[in-house]
């Protein structure tokens, strides 16, 4: 059964119909600090956010979609202690295949972060961000919080420094997070109202005292939005967290959305529970499900208005390395830095950059000029369409089928292609050898999909696309992502018109859970 039924206090379904209508009514954002300009999305590029907020998001590849592709992140484990309990956390949870928040290999000191900081720099010039979130919460640590930032802020200026809090002690902090220049902060935000949160949060410890029930929701709900406002007022970018979680906040996150935005925070970024029985949660040992991946659109689409979603959060581990949607936290553990030899070298990272730079304004030319010929195609019969793309980045279509581990998912109509998010499966392709196994757990995570976009694909599993309606497409190998889907669309609707194909609605896909079978 279902969590639905399960918890009496909380209002029963609205239907999708009443929920869009209740996010329509919402619309407007208060990002109003910077510049006065509500500038809002991690869609959004140079021509339609001011100056400052593009210079802060520009390479930051969580508040920027199209940064994503190019930039990378690290997070450091200097904050073991949290404050509160949520019930879909577990920070004894340790596998090296998992990707979740919480979840680390190693923990360290401040200087031991800041040397790895450093290494990493060093071999991935890419790097532009250090967050600190966790596996605990960075503000129930604030002195090695603030001393990895010190360290940090010293050797590397260039690297922008970031933290992710639950808010519980956000207002105490709010002068210290200015004053080490730290303006992207993300609050994870899951109720607004304390009969919802109740069923997350068991306990929190505030004020030398445990709380518990609707009293310990009611003063994280106040002291999250308190945090909030005190960082939007002083011009610090905020993005908010929210876990959906069926049956309990679902419905409900309409709500936050609401108070977030009219809180100014710049960004919303809803993710679904990840929940199975040996990540020993409680909602994993309870059985309480998360959505499935259209359930999240649904209300991402819902919430969706001048405050863009933001869609491609990984869910990151509190030690993770590397681009998002890649995990390369096993080339620095504190063993393997020991051994390195490390060379900050500020210009190289400056120069890549630059490319960067380049390579993102022929991405938006590309995509420019085949959306023009989109318009020409009027509102195509009201098709819709998703595509799921393996690719390594850059907004290219670059990667082999066989060794996606996992597919960015984009939707395309007559307005054009747009990023809504990615799926994480299993490899199919190990050492060379396909898995029959790990290839229906791909189809099921790719199934509302009408085509999948690969750079290069076998035989094999070609066929048992075709078989699950889902079409491998090779021929825009190492070609731009949103142009290619453009194109593919407009192919796909010109045989509609000559009665070739039968356009057709798909059904839902599985958002994976669990660690992974290969990695
Ligand atoms: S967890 Fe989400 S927001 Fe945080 S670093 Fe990963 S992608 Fe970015």
């Amino acid at each position: 059964m279902h969590a639905e039924t399960n918890h009496p206090n909380i209002q029963p379904l609205l239907p999708l119909d009443a929920l869009l209508q209740k996010a329509a009514e919402h619309k407007g954002c208060g990002t109003s600090s910077e510049g006065g300009k509500a500038s809002c999305g991690s869609s959004g590029g140079p021509d339609n956010m001011t100056p400052e907020v593009w210079e802060k998001v520009k390479n930051h590849p969580c508040y920027s979609e199209e940064a994503h592709h190019h930039y990378a992140r690290m997070h450091v484990a200097v904050a073991p202690a949290c404050n509160i309990q949520c019930n879909y956390c577990n920070r004894k949870y340790d596998c090296a295949n998992e990707s979740r928040p919480g979840v680390v290999s190693e923990k360290l000191t401040p200087e031991q972060a800041a040397k790895k900081v450093l290494a990493v720099a060093s071999t991935i010039p890419q790097m532009t961000v250090l967050g600190i979130a966790g596996p605990g919460d960075p503000l129930a640590n604030p002195d090695k919080t603030f001393k990895t930032f010190e360290l940090i802020a010293k050797t590397a200026p260039d690297i922008k420094l970031c933290l992710s809090t639950n808010g519980l002690a956000l207002p105490d902090h709010v002068d210290t997070i200015q004053s080490f220049n730290v303006d992207h902060v993300t609050i994870t935000i899951n109720m607004v109202d304390p009969e919802v949160g109740q069923h997350i949060y068991p306990w929190i410890y505030y004020q030398k005292k445990r709380w518990t029930g609707i009293d310990a929701a009611r003063i994280l709900t106040e002291r999250q939005m308190q945090g909030l406002e005190m960082l939007t007022a002083r011009g610090i970018l905020c993005k908010v967290n929210s876990v959906m979680i069926p049956g309990i906040n679902d419905r409900h996150l309409v709500e936050v959305n609401r108070a977030v935005k009219s809180r100014g925070a710049f960004l919303h970024n809803i993710m679904p529970l990840i929940s199975a029985p040996e990540h020993g949660t409680v909602f994993g040992l309870n059985g309480q499900r998360g959505p499935t991946a259209q359930e999240l659109k649904a209300l991402q689409d819902a919430c969706e208005g001048e405050m863009n979603m933001m869609r491609h959060c990984r869910q990151c581990r509190a030690d993770a390395v590397g681009l998002l949607g890649e995990d390369r936290s096993a080339e620095f553990t504190t063993e393997k830095i020991d051994q390195m030899e490390v060379v900050y070298d500020a210009t190289t990272r400056r120069e890549y950059q630059q490319v960067v730079e380049q390579e993102r304004q022929a991405t938006v030319a590309a995509k420019k000029a085949e959306q023009e010929q989109l318009s020409q195609l009027a509102d195509a019969e009201g098709i819709s369409m998703l595509i799921a793309v393996a690719t390594k980045g850059h907004g290219k279509v670059n990667e082999h089928f066989g060794h996606a581990t996992e597919f960015q998912i984009y939707e395309v109509n007559a307005k054009g292609a747009k990023f809504v998010g990615h799926r994480r499966v299993d490899l199919y392709c190990q050492g060379g050898y396909g898995e029959e196994d790990s290839l229906v757990t791909v189809i099921r995570a790719i199934n509302d999909c009408h085509a999948v976009f690969v750079a290069k694909i076998g035989g094999c599993p070609k066929d048992d696309l075709k078989k699950a309606g889902i079409d491998p497409v090779d021929k825009y190998a190492h070609q731009y992502i949103e142009q290619s889907a453009i194109a593919y669309f407009m192919d796909y609707v010109g045989k509609v018109r000559a009665g070739e194909i039968t356009h057709q609605s798909r059904g839902d896909a599985d958002i994976r859970q669990g660690a992974y079978i290969a990695a």
